[in-house]
């Protein structure tokens, strides 16, 4: 298995971890954007959101869910926070294992770059 995230998951390669669970791991971005930058990935190998199954619907509803603990945890809860997937090239999706980033600390502008 040559996945970056896959290898997180296992705990193959060190990660800052602040969430695991039977599903979902977070951990904080190696290179982050904002104050808080976390990374939520699904336990299970999924490329894209290209490739995302009926089935993953609520894995990927927990993701979100997650995502939201976590803000809130950290405190950025009413202040505000982004959720991002990016999904191939013109996105700037560089690892294939989907992951939500969570960006909270800092304004963020809009429309993104
Ligand atoms: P994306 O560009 O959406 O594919 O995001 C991939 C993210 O993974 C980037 O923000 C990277 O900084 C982050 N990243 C890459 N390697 C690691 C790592 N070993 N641990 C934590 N985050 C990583
Ligand atoms: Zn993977």
């Amino acid at each position: 298995m040559s996945c970056l995230f896959c290898k997180i998951v296992a705990g193959e390669i060190p990660a800052a971890i602040v969430h695991q669970d039977n599903t979902l791991v977070a951990f904080r971005d190696i290179n982050p954007q904002a104050p808080l930058h976390l990374l939520i990935v699904p336990r299970a190998h999924i490329a894209t959101l290209n490739d995302l199954t009926e089935d993953q619907d609520a894995l990927v509803g927990s993701m979100c869910r997650l995502a939201a603990r976590l803000a809130k945890d950290h405190g950025y809860h009413e202040r505000g926070y982004r959720t991002v997937f990016n999904t191939h090239r013109d996105a700037g999706q560089t690892v294939f294992h989907i992951h939500l980033h969570l960006l909270a600390g800092r304004g963020l502008s809009w429309p993104p770059g």
